[in-house]
């Protein structure tokens, strides 16, 4: 039995009620290189299958006295290690010591200073009265039974509490947002001080375990296939099994009609030579864009896209025999732990937790076991990962590319034609944002094909081309972001090598809405 990265390494488990900031708990402590795992509230302790160092349990949109309120199971106090409740976590903690949590006058969102009354208290070592971040509508009106003030804040006399005697603390406020200036200090305390985690998740002993763990999992005779995109999670995914098993890894590369300029023959390149990796390359743009014909709905093109990949990628992977006769036995994904996180983070009584399925109808035809070695792992993990891999620098900032490629990038009808404007526009623009070396400021730039006509004229003759619009965002999680503003100088440069250099463009516009409300992507 392989074992799981919990059981290797020192993990402090946070417990998730909900609260969009949850997962910026266990980044933290990742910060500090110790692993912590998010799972949801509702976890039976029993059912766990290693144990934690130290709980936390998060906040959450929920009401401790609410009738449908989810509750943690009490064996968390069964495992004797130190424990930490934020905001709706403290109160939980408060609930089940006496039930004095009840609806405040005002709620309190934004910044509060905290008074630290216990000064000697492990938790605010270092810590003076500073600023903290509180989101909450409910509050204390006593202190639980057995616990003492050791915070306070003007409008929470229960700010921060501990129990007399066991390793038991509550806090008002969250520590994990950076608005909460000594919120790190705050949370190392606990983690290191408190429950005194080992220091030791760093991605050189990450490379060792789970390698070893691979092995394992694989045994010693089967193969694993994966598709590679020329992005940084496949290569690093399938670098870390190339180290695990060698050949017996079969990476497949389906070249869609879609992808960037040269990008099969640079993937070739720096995952085969660069890096061993045993992979096919598979041309199969003639079979994406014959069935892309004729198809201008946004949603219809990601559709097709998506089955003919796997249809391609089924059909390349049942031509690959493995030497000793059998037939491949795992398919590698390479899902990060943000995906990990959407499908298991507490969305509340009512609603039922979402799935993750990126490969559905694949593993189902093939009966193919998933092998996810990124699954732990946030996307600066990975990074930082490729690079120890000896992957290029390069290639581990690349900015994110969609799967379906520049197909969502030719506004209208997908022909050969007009990927291959939209392409070499694509190409011109980054080559100029590398140049003036912006590239690692903008988080994703790609050009546009619009699907219209406008007048303009070249030589004293009159032209009637398409327009390119160029998109560059800034932003950290995707979720929202805003366009970059670049030099007018830089813009002007681009927009007359593009007019200049791609026959079929006549004009050049800049995209400047923000998410929301417009997306990244055209598509
Ligand atoms: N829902 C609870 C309150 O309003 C907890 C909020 C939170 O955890 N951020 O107080």
């Amino acid at each position: 039995m392989s074992k799981q990265v919990s059981n290797v390494f020192d993990t402090i488990l946070v417990l998730d009620f909900g609260s969009q900031y949850s997962h910026l708990i266990t980044r933290r402590l990742r910060e500090f290189n110790i692993y912590a795992e998010m799972l949801p509230c509702t976890q039976k302790i029993s059912e766990l299958g290693w144990k934690p160092k130290g709980v936390i349990l998060s906040g959450g949109p929920y009401s401790v006295y609410a009738e449908d309120a989810p509750h943690v199971d009490h064996d968390i106090f069964k495992l004797n290690v130190p424990i930490l409740g934020i905001c709706y976590g403290m109160q939980e903690l408060a609930w089940i010591n006496g039930k004095q949590v009840h609806r405040g006058e005002k709620r309190e969102y934004g910044p509060a200073t905290l008074h630290v009354e216990d000064k000697e208290n492990d938790l605010f070592k270092g810590i003076d009265n500073s600023t903290v971040w509180m989101s909450h509508g409910d509050k204390l009106n006593g202190l639980p039974t057995g616990f003492k003030i050791i915070a306070t804040s003007d409008n929470s006399p229960y700010c921060g509490i501990k129990h007399e005697t066991e390793q038991i603390y509550g806090i008002q406020f969250h520590p994990e947002v950076t608005h909460s200036t000594m919120g790190k200090q705050l949370l190392r305390n606990f983690a290191i001080d408190i429950c005194q985690a080992e220091t030791n998740w760093t991605m050189e002993n990450f490379i060792e375990t789970e390698v070893q763990r691979i092995r394992d999992l694989v045994g010693p005779t089967a193969e694993v296939i994966g598709a590679v995109s020329g992005g940084v999670d496949s290569t690093v995914a399938s670098k870390l099994m190339t180290e695990a098993i060698g050949d017996r890894f079969h990476a497949i590369l389906v070249d869609n009609g879609v992808l960037r300029q040269d990008e099969a023959a640079n993937a070739k390149k720096a995952l085969v030579d660069g890096l061993g990796i045993n992979l096919s390359v598979i041309d199969a743009s003639d079979e994406f864009l014959d069935n892309l014909k004729g198809v201008t709905d946004p949603e219809k093109k990601r559709k097709i896209i998506g089955h003919t990949f796997i249809h391609v990628f089924e059909r390349e992977a049942e031509k690959i025999k493995p030497k000793d006769g059998s037939k491949i036995e795992f398919l590698l994904q390479g899902t990060l732990y943000p995906d990990v996180i959407e499908s298991i983070s507490f969305k509340g009584p009512s609603q039922t937790i979402k799935t993750h399925h990126n490969v559905g109808g694949l593993l189902d035809d093939m009966k193919l076991k998933l092998i996810e070695p990124l699954r732990e792992l946030f996307k600066d993990e990975v990074r930082h990962l490729g690079e120890l891999l000896g992957i290029n620098h390069d290639l581990v900032w690349r900015h994110p590319f969609p799967g379906p490629g520049i197909a969502i990038r030719v506004l209208g009808e997908v022909t050969r034609e007009q990927v291959a404007i939209a392409r070499k526009a694509d190409f011109i623009y980054i080559e100029e944002i590398r140049k003036a070396g912006l590239y690692n400021q903008i988080s994703q730039a790609f050009a546009c094909l619009l699907p219209v006509k406008s007048v303009g004229v070249m030589g004293d003759q009159r032209t009637y081309e398409q327009v390119i619009a160029l998109r560059a965002i800034e932003t950290t999680d995707f979720m929202t972001a805003d366009w970059f503003p670049f030099e007018h100088s830089f813009l002007k440069k681009v927009a007359s090598r593009i007019v200049n250099e791609v026959d079929g463009v006549a004009r050049v516009t800049y995209d400047i809405t923000s998410k929301p409300p417009a997306t990244v992507e055209w598509e």
